[in-house]
C-alpha cells in the first residue's frame, strides 16, 4: 500500500514516514500544499494523511481539488486542537477521517487500515479467500492452520492483491501501490516476488492474465 503524507512540519514528517515505513507502506512526502496536490493528482495512493496548515496551498483546498478531479482516494487530515471548523471543511471537502494534533501514531495506523479495507468494502479487520487469511495489524498470513513467512515485500505484493482478489492488477499498478517514489526498481523485480509468492501459497492461486497482468483467484 501507498501512503501520501503531506505535512509541513519537518519533524512531524520525518517520525510519520518512518512509522508508516516500519507498518509496511511505501510512503512519499510533500512539505507543502502545492506539491502535495500535484502528487495526489498524478501518482496512485492508497491513503493520504494531509495536514491543512499547509504553506503554498492549504489543506481544505489541496483536498477540494482532488475530489472535484474526481480523485477517491482515502483522505485523513490532521487539524489543530481547537480546529473544529476546519474539521467541518475538510469533511465538506471530502475528508475521510480526521486526528486532532498531537496524536498518537498507533492509533493513526490504526484509522489508516480502517479506511483502507473500507475502501475495499470491508468491515472486517481481515482479509479471507478461501483459507489464505491476511491480517494487516499484525501483517501475518496463514494458509488453513500453517503461518506463511513472506518478506515485506512479498507481504506487501499479497495483500496489494488480497485487497483486490478477484481483479486483475497489472505489474505497473503493483509497482505503483509497492514502492514509494525514490525506489529505483527493475522491471522483472515484480515476476520475481509473483514467483516467490506462488511457491508459498500455492502457485494455481495467482493466475498470470497474459499481457494484462495477474489475478489472485476468488476463492470458491
Ligand atoms: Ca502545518
Amino acid at each position: 500500500m501507498r501512503a501520501l503524507v503531506v505535512e509541513d512540519d519537518a519533524d512531524l514528517a520525518r517520525n510519520l514516514k518512518s512509522s508508516l515505513s516500519d507498518e509496511g507502506y511505501a510512503v512519499d512526502h510533500a512539505d507543502n500544499g502545492e506539491d502535495g496536490w500535484f502528487m495526489g493528482d498524478s501518482e496512485p495512493y492508497d491513503v493520504v494523511v494531509l495536514d491543512l496548515g499547509l504553506p503554498r496551498l492549504d489543506g481544505v483546498s489541496v483536498l477540494s481539488k482532488w475530489r472535484e478531479a474526481g480523485r477517491s482516494m482515502p483522505v485523513l487530515i490532521l487539524t489543530a486542537r481547537d480546529g473544529w471548523s476546519e474539521k467541518v471543511k475538510g469533511f465538506d471537502a471530502g475528508a475521510d477521517d480526521y486526528l486532532v494534533k498531537p496524536f498518537h501514531t498507533q492509533e493513526l495506523l490504526a484509522r489508516m487500515r480502517a479506511l483502507i479495507r473500507r475502501a475495499a468494502g470491508k468491515a472486517d479487520s481481515v482479509f479471507v479467500n478461501g483459507d489464505l487469511v491476511i491480517d494487516p495489524k499484525a501483517k501475518s498470513v496463514r494458509l488453513g492452520n500453517e503461518d506463511v513467512k513472506l518478506t515485506a515485500h512479498e507481504y506487501k505484493t499479497l495483500h496489494y492483491l488480497m485487497v483486490h482478489v478477484g481483479e486483475v492488477v497489472s505489474r505497473t499498478e503493483l509497482t505503483e501501490h509497492i514502492y514509494d517514489q525514490d525506489f529505483d526498481l527493475d522491471s522483472n523485480t515484480i515476476e520475481v516476488f509473483i514467483g516467490r509468492l506462488r511457491k508459498k501459497i500455492g502457485a494455481e492461486r495467482i493466475e498470470t492474465v497474459r499481457g494484462l497482468g495477474y489475478r489472485l483467484k476468488r476463492a470458491p
